[in-house]
C-alpha cells in the first residue's frame, strides 16, 4: 500500500463508519484528525479497509495549540504503527512566522524514526516569502513531511504532501507532491490563525459545503447556484437539492467530484499547466455560486 500520488480525504474520529463512502475509491485514502486518530485508524482497518490510513494528532491547531519546539510523542508514533497505519505522523506543534527554532526542533526530532512523516504546520509566511529556506532546510534533513499551510495570502503550490487542505491539495498534487489531503469539513480545510474569531459562518446550519467544480470551491449549501452534477451520488439532479441532503450525502458528492478531478489529473500530460488552465477558468468563470 503506498501512498504514492493519492488524494486523500481529511476526516473526524466521527466520520470512522463512513470510511467506505468517502475513500473507497481507487486514488483514495484517510487521514483521521485528533488524539484518537490512531484508535480509527484500527477500526477502519479490523472492517477491511485497503486504502491508506493515517493519523494526524493535530495538537498545532486550535486554541490550546503547542509550539513547535515541544517534544515529539514516541508513544504516538508507536501507536499509529501498532494500529495499522500506513506510515505514521509526527504530533508536531506549530511552526509560527520566522520560528527557524520550531521547523528544526521537529525536523531534528523526526530523525529518530526511519519511517515516520514530520509535519510541518506553518504560518503562511513559510510558503511564500521563505518558500526557499523551507524547501532547502526540508532537503538537508531527508526527512519524508507533510505541509500544514494557515490562512493567508494565495501561495504557489509546493511540491510537498499537504494536510488539512482545500482544493490547495490538488495544487500541490499537480505540482509533484506525492501526496495531499483534502478536508471533508470546513474546519478540516484550514488552519485558522489563533486567536481565531468563529465569523459564524460554518456553525449556522450545520458545516454542509458542496464543492463546485466550475469555481474550484467550496460553497455552503444554502449559497449553491444553478446547475446539475453528474456524479455518482446527485446521478444528474439540481445541485440544490444537496440543501436538503444529509452531510453524508453532500460529503459523498464532495469526494466523488474530486475523485473525478483527481483521475483528470492523473491522465493530464502536462500536470502543473493542466492546474493553472483550471484555476483561471475558475477565477474567470464569475460563477453565480460565489459571494
Ligand atoms: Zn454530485
Amino acid at each position: 500500500m503506498d501512498l504514492h500520488e493519492r488524494l486523500l480525504v481529511q476526516v473526524s474520529v466521527r466520520d470512522v463508519y463512513d470510511a467506505a463512502t468517502l475513500a473507497g475509491h481507487p486514488g483514495s485514502g484517510l487521514v483521521f484528525t485528533g488524539q484518537a486518530g490512531h484508535d480509527a485508524v484500527r477500526m477502519v482497518r479490523r472492517a477491511g479497509y485497503d486504502g491508506p490510513l493515517l493519523a494526524d494528532r493535530r495538537r498545532y491547531a486550535g486554541s490550546a495549540r503547542v509550539r513547535g519546539t515541544a517534544r515529539l510523542s514516541a508513544d504516538w508514533i508507536a501507536d499509529q504503527v501498532e494500529a495499522g497505519a500506513t506510515t505514521p505522523l509526527t504530533d508536531s506543534g506549530y511552526i509560527g512566522e520566522g520560528d527557524h527554532e520550531s521547523l528544526h526542533a521537529i525536523l531534528e526530532q523526526a530523525l529518530q524514526w526511519d519511517d515516520a512523516v514530520a509535519v510541518l504546520p506553518v504560518h503562511a509566511r513559510w510558503v511564500t516569502g521563505d518558500r526557499g529556506t523551507l524547501l532547502h532546510t526540508v532537503a538537508d534533513y531527508g526527512s519524508p513531511v507533510a505541509l500544514v499551510v494557515e490562512d493567508g495570502p494565495p501561495y504557489r503550490p509546493i511540491p510537498l504532501p499537504l494536510l488539512s487542505a482545500g482544493v490547495a491539495a490538488l495544487g500541490a498534487l499537480a505540482h509533484g507532491a506525492r501526496w495531499a489531503a483534502i478536508g471533508v469539513r470546513e474546519v478540516l480545510r484550514h488552519l485558522y490563525p489563533e486567536p481565531h474569531e468563529a465569523r459564524g459562518g460554518w456553525r449556522r446550519g450545520g458545516a454542509r459545503s458542496a464543492f463546485v467544480v466550475e469555481g474550484l470551491e467550496f460553497v455552503p449549501v444554502e449559497r449553491l447556484g444553478e446547475g446539475t452534477c453528474g456524479c455518482a451520488a446527485c446521478r444528474g439532479r439540481p445541485l440544490r437539492h444537496l440543501v436538503e441532503a444529509e452531510e453524508l450525502h453532500v460529503n459523498t458528492h464532495n469526494a466523488r467530484v474530486l475523485h473525478g478531478l483527481h483521475n483528470r489529473l492523473l491522465r493530464a500530460t502536462h500536470r502543473e499547466r493542466w492546474w493553472q488552465a483550471l484555476t483561471e477558468a475558475a477565477a474567470g468563470a464569475g460563477s453565480p455560486t460565489k459571494r
